[in-house]
């Protein structure tokens, strides 16, 4: 990762403590999931959104915590260890769940000094960026696999959006407006933002760096490019290798600095990401956040 140029000291004091924003923390500090958010308002075709059904099963569905068995939680984890930051990564998106907030509200008076973050696919955040902001979250990591509808429109099958269902490429062009509208609001708004794409090979390998140049514009940060877990309607697509991986990093680095350190945790992980023996989950549901 190349140091960050330009960007003010909020940015050094946040990611000096946060494992996802800084390579340098990811084997020193950790960070807890609280798996409050199982609802998702979109259909990517690569996610493993089987979990839907999966949660009805016995042990999935006790792996959704409500606000006050996660407040509850982050008592615990960070008892045991060095946690400095509490996230929202799922299992759905964070922003679809009217728990992400309340949980947030009330972190905000039992933990103040811990970092809040979330995850979310951005469709809501143009309506909601302020309600995030006043809560005090201090940074959020976008999902952006496209730009261009053209691409988008493979990538997800659906949106559900203000009560209606959209499909093909009526409802990425929603999509994608309301991210790149979402992430200038919020860092408008002084939240830091992360970006991250999923590489897939042959659909938008060579459009991550399109992607890369418009979300500096917007604000953004950073950027992480993680490869594809063929799954879902996308287990017919190759795994992107690690040389085509470091190639559109090497690419996008050109234009804002890149993460490399992730290894895509689950949405329960909690402990320090890069220390194998110190990260642990709930050992219930698969990551679906990517
Ligand atoms: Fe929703 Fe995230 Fe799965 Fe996409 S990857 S369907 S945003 S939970
Ligand atoms: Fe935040 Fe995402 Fe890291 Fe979780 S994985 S702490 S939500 S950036
Ligand atoms: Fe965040 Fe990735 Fe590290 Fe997990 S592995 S803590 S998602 S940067």
């Amino acid at each position: 990762m190349k140091e960050q140029k330009g960007e003010g000291s909020k940015f050094a004091h946040i990611t000096r403590a946060h494992p996802c924003f800084n390579e340098k923390m990811h084997d020193k500090v950790g960070r807890a999931h609280v798996p409050i958010a199982p609802k998702c308002n979109i259909y990517c075709n690569f996610c493993t959104r089987d979990i839907n059904k999966d949660e009805a099963r016995p042990g999935v569905a006790a792996c959704v915590m409500d606000p006050d068995a996660a407040i509850e939680h982050v008592k615990d984890v960070t008892k045991e260890g060095p946690i400095s930051v509490v996230g929202v990564a799922g299992p759905g998106d964070a922003l679809a769940n009217e728990e992400t907030y309340e949980f947030f509200k009330k972190l905000g008076d039992t933990n103040p000094d811990l970092i809040k973050c979330m995850s979310t696919n951005g469709l809501l955040l143009p309506e909601k960026a302020e309600e995030i902001a006043n809560l005090g979250v201090n940074t959020v990591t976008v999902t952006v696999n496209a730009i261009d509808p053209e691409i988008a429109k493979d990538i997800y099958s659906f949106i559900k959006y203000k009560g209606k269902v959209y499909k093909g490429k009526e409802a990425v062009e929603i999509l994608i407006k309301n991210q790149l509208e979402g992430i200038e609001k919020l860092s408008n708004l002084g939240v830091i933002i992360k970006v991250n794409s999923v590489l897939i090979p042959g659909l938008n390998d060579e459009h991550i760096v399109e992607i890369a140049k418009e979300v500096k514009k917007r604000g953004a940060s950073l950027m992480n490019v993680l490869p594809l877990i063929p799954l879902n309607k996308m287990k017919e697509y190759s795994k992107p290798t690690c040389a085509e991986i470091e190639k559109v990093r090497d690419e996008v680095e050109e234009i804002i600095p890149v993460f490399r350190a992730c290894t895509q945790c689950r949405a329960d992980a909690f402990g320090i990401p890069g220390k194998k023996n110190e990260d642990k989950h709930l050992g219930m549901t698969p990551a679906s956040h990517y």
